[in-house]
């Protein structure tokens, strides 16, 4: 079976076939975070939705090239770092940290590129440059540089290929300078914008005077850059609709590097918003959550990944503390059945139970359809308990069993019961376990499985290394 996307180029599900003609290659783009201030959970939502796709593509055999972008230029970080009196590369580099230390509290796999914008000022400059030869830019009087909308469209291109846009409301030659803007107000918009008081040291010379660039071709220059003048997808969160993906389109079709007759990209897939109780997430109602505000809240990046890729990503997912607390009950019960498959299969091995791979691959193929598939994996654990109570489970099925959530859980990121769980001197004396025994001193080794069980912790030995139990 094969995957099938929701294409907001093509406003319809189709099925998904890389442009690699060996069909095994997929290069992946995806706007990630404008370093101003910390993530917030809706922002994850969206990237553990695009580390969801990449692993699922991975999961069927696809050899994935994933990119995410540093936005580390752009409105609002000059205007944040403006406001904190710091440097705009201070600022950036703090929240940058910070927003990698989420990333992995929230078990996504990081990015094989990670471009910064601010590294890649040369190749923007070289692809405004190309539009400016295209004759499809132009420096306006206050020395920024736009892009026509008019000219492009003269050109034969079509703007307007993600959304639909009234044309009658647009007066030739109006530009917008700003980075976000509506549908409604679309106009010419800057691709370089000369440097002004406000931009403090943010800015690098270039053929139009010293400035600095505009959102939309940052990630244009640094897509095509990586990936080339054409590639299989591009993913982010649907705000970037337009005018960023619109724009991106633009710029990068505009520059003419793609092979006749191919887009930018073939496909554009996006995440919907996160809902916060009910309402879009805002400082002023009280419902916006960064990740360690839940994590203060004592609740671990497992609870807080199973809960945002709960729901298929184009649906709308209500984010509420109450979810997290039905995230560990679910987990628990997760955990308990995977608990006892492991002490019943012991050390041994066998292929993955297809039934199960099946229900949950056949899901998912179907525009990601997560909801479904987590139906599969709970119909599975509600059947094994009921079998675990039976006792019919031998080890062989046990271990067919564990194979297979092994395999779906290489998509699903849950991971093991949490490390957290075990207080850290439980975990220490079970690291000088290991040490005690690879140094070959045994007896060091039963000593201090001694001491754990005194403790009330039993150690088992599993294929994949020593879990630690309650006893
Ligand atoms: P930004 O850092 O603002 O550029 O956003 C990073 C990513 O988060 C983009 O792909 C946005 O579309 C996405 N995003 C922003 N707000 C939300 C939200 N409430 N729910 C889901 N994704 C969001
Ligand atoms: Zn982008």
């Amino acid at each position: 079976m094969g995957l099938k996307l929701f294409n907001t180029r093509t406003r319809s599900v189709e099925a998904f076939v890389p442009r690699d003609p060996e069909g095994k290659r997929v290069a992946i783009y995806c706007c990630g975070p404008t370093v101003h201030n910390f993530a917030h959970i809706g922002n994850f939502r969206t990237f553990v939705f695009a580390d969801l796709l990449r692993r699922y593509l991975v999961f069927k055999g696809y050899e994935v090239r994933h990119v995410m972008n540093i936005t580390d230029v752009e409105d609002k970080i000059i205007l944040a770092a403006r406001t904190s009196g710091i440097s705009a590369q201070e600022h950036t580099a703090r929240f940058e940290k910070a927003f990698f230390e989420d990333f992995e509290v929230l078990k996504c796999a990081p990015p094989h590129e990670t471009p910064r914008a601010t590294d890649f000022i040369d190749a923007i400059i070289e692809l405004i440059q190309k539009l400016m030869d295209r004759g499809l830019a132009y420096q306006a009087g206050d020395g920024s540089v736009y892009f026509s909308i008019e000219k492009y469209k003269n050109a034969g291109f079509r703007y307007g290929q993600l959304v639909n846009l009234n044309f009658d409301q647009m007066r030739v030659g109006e530009r917008v300078s700003a980075d976000e803007y509506e549908k409604e107000s679309f106009a010419d918009f800057a691709l370089w914008k000369a440097r002004v008081a406000d931009d403090a040291s943010v800015f690098w010379p270039s053929p139009w005077g010293e400035g600095r660039p505009g959102w939309h071709i940052e990630c244009s220059a640094m897509s095509m850059k990586l990936l080339g003048a054409s590639f299989d997808m591009h993913l982010g969160g649907e705000d970037l609709v337009f005018p960023h993906h619109e724009d991106e389109i633009a710029q990068s079709e505009g520059a003419g590097l793609q092979t006749s007759g191919e887009p930018f990209v073939k496909y554009w897939v996006h995440a919907s918003h996160l809902l916060v109780e009910g309402k879009k997430m805002s400082k002023s109602l009280g419902n916006f959550y960064t990740l360690r505000d839940l994590l203060a809240k004592g609740f671990d990046g497992r609870e807080i990944r199973y809960v945002l890729i709960s729901a298929n990503y184009r649906a709308s997912l209500n984010f509420t503390v109450e979810s997290l607390n039905g995230a560990r009950t679910a987990l628990a019960r997760l955990d308990e059945s995977l608990g006892k498959l492991a002490e019943i299969a012991g050390n041994q091995q066998a292929d993955a139970d297809s039934n199960l791979l099946a229900a949950f691959s056949s899901a998912m193929d179907e525009d990601l359809n997560i909801s479904a598939a987590w139906g599969a994996v709970f119909d599975w654990v509600r059947e094994t308990n009921r079998l675990l109570n039976e006792e019919k489970i031998a080890p062989n099925k046990a271990a067919g069993f564990l194979a297979a959530w092994a395999r779906i859980d290489s998509v699903l990121g849950i991971g093991a019961r949490r490390e957290t769980d075990v207080p850290s001197q439980i975990g220490a004396l079970l690291d000088q376990r290991q040490a005690a025994r690879k140094a070959k001193d045994f007896q060091r080794a039963d000593a201090l499985r001694d001491e754990l069980k005194a403790a009330g912790w039993a150690i088992e030995d599993t294929p994949k290394g020593p879990r630690l139990k309650r006893i």
